[in-house]
């Protein structure tokens, strides 16, 4: 947040900084997309509408599941809400109980352990052993798990290492799940960005998943729509009915434009999320390779979203333009100010000694941030 408010201020001041500190896509959402918006508009959708969503908006997420998880949902199975965020939020505060154990990965996105919290859960720290390349596995969760757990929450592709959890490991951490007896909410929204072939897997489409299984997606991420915040959960009867309770007393429906423009996403071309998918996958691969040259740094080959997770532990106690470097905190800051460039320091996803960067920006930018990363290394 600190580093945020400051760069934010730095540019404000009309300062050259390169930002890849980017949470979204840099693309403007496609013009079908739009158009659809102000055909709703102009034809009077503009009222309220079911507050879980309208029905053929419903319907259509339950198409896309179905697409790209291979799971059949019904639509009284999924709940559209203020982008996923909401879904997540309506699935903590229905799932979990004061004083509940909830297995949380590490790194971890910065909203689940709020959540979790506001819900007055137990929050139970997964951390990915560096063995495992920064895909979770049952031996990390067998660490952490205890008596008091009841659900986990599972986000692959990741934001912020962008890794994949692969079939076999998702089979695996499903039957630990079933064996426990435990709920799962899976946060999918980054499940269409994913590179070099690598298939994305829900949890929920393993035998007895489905039952335990909350499945988040959206469109914010794959059509680049995270201003129009819509979101949708999938998942058991039951859960979803909760859900839509607390929705239906809190915001009511999201709005009914942005569901116009949503439903036009998921059922219209899908050219546009590919071609944005093929340019964020150039950048991946640019800023990998680049990243592996910088010596103090290394990364995994991240197969998913719109991140690099960097390790840069090996420059702890060295000293960089006359500050001693003690943690990505202090690196973070170092580039904003003496390089003009911007990263987040992990210290904000759970982890020290590394940092995430985002390649939501052009290969213009992206080039020119990291070659000052790397001019100020070297100095
Ligand atoms: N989950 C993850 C992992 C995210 O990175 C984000 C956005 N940063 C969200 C959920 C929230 O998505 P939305 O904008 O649809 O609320």
């Amino acid at each position: 947040m600190t580093l945020d408010a400051k760069t934010k201020a730095l540019i404000g001041q009309g300062q050259d900084v390169v930002n890849l500190t980017a949470g979204e896509p840099d693309f403007d959402t496609p013009e079908h997309i739009r158009l659809a918006a102000a055909d709703a508009m102009n034809r009077g959708e503009t009222r309220y509408t079911p507050v879980g969503g309208t029905p053929r908006l419903k319907q259509a997420a339950a198409e896309r599941l179905k697409l790209d998880t291979g799971i059949d949902y019904a639509p009284d199975q999924v709940l559209v809400s203020a982008g996923a965020k909401h879904s997540l939020y309506n699935a903590v505060m229905s799932l979990v109980n004061p004083g509940d154990g909830v297995l949380l990965p590490v790194p971890y996105w910065v909203t689940y352990p709020e959540q979790i919290r506001l819900a007055g859960g137990l929050i139970e720290w997964v951390p990915i052993a560096p063995a495992h390349k920064d895909e979770l596995t049952v031996e990390d969760l067998e660490r952490a798990v205890s008596k008091k757990s009841r659900g986990l929450i599972l986000n692959s592709p990741s934001n912020p290492s962008g890794a994949v959890i692969g079939r076999g490991h998702l089979e695996e951490i499903a039957a630990f799940c079933r064996e426990r007896d435990l709920w799962v909410i899976s946060d999918e929204i980054y499940m269409r960005l994913v590179y070099d072939g690598v298939e994305a897997v829900s949890i929920a489409s393993f035998p007895g998943m489905m039952e335990r299984t909350i499945v988040i997606n959206g469109v914010s991420k794959a059509y680049a729509m995270t201003g129009w915040r819509i979101g949708y959960a999938a998942g058991p009867r039951s859960v979803i009915q909760a859900m839509a309770n607390l929705q239906s007393q809190s915001t009511s429906n999201p709005t009914s434009i942005s569901q116009a423009a949503a439903l036009a996403a998921l059922t219209g071309p899908q050219e546009p999320v590919e071609e944005m998918r093929r340019e964020f996958d150039r950048r991946r691969r640019y800023a990998v390779s680049r990243i592996q040259t910088i010596k103090g740094l290394e990364v995994n080959d991240p197969k998913g979203a719109f991140y690099l997770w960097v390790n840069m532990e090996p420059l702890v106690g060295r000293t960089i333009a006359g500050r001693t470097i003690t943690n990505a905190d202090d690196l973070a800051l170092a580039w904003l100010e003496e390089a003009g460039v911007s990263v987040v320091p992990g210290s904000g996803f759970g982890v020290a000694n590394y940092f995430r960067m985002s390649y939501a920006t052009s290969m213009e930018r992206l080039a020119e941030g990291l070659d000052r990363m790397e001019r100020l290394l070297g100095e």
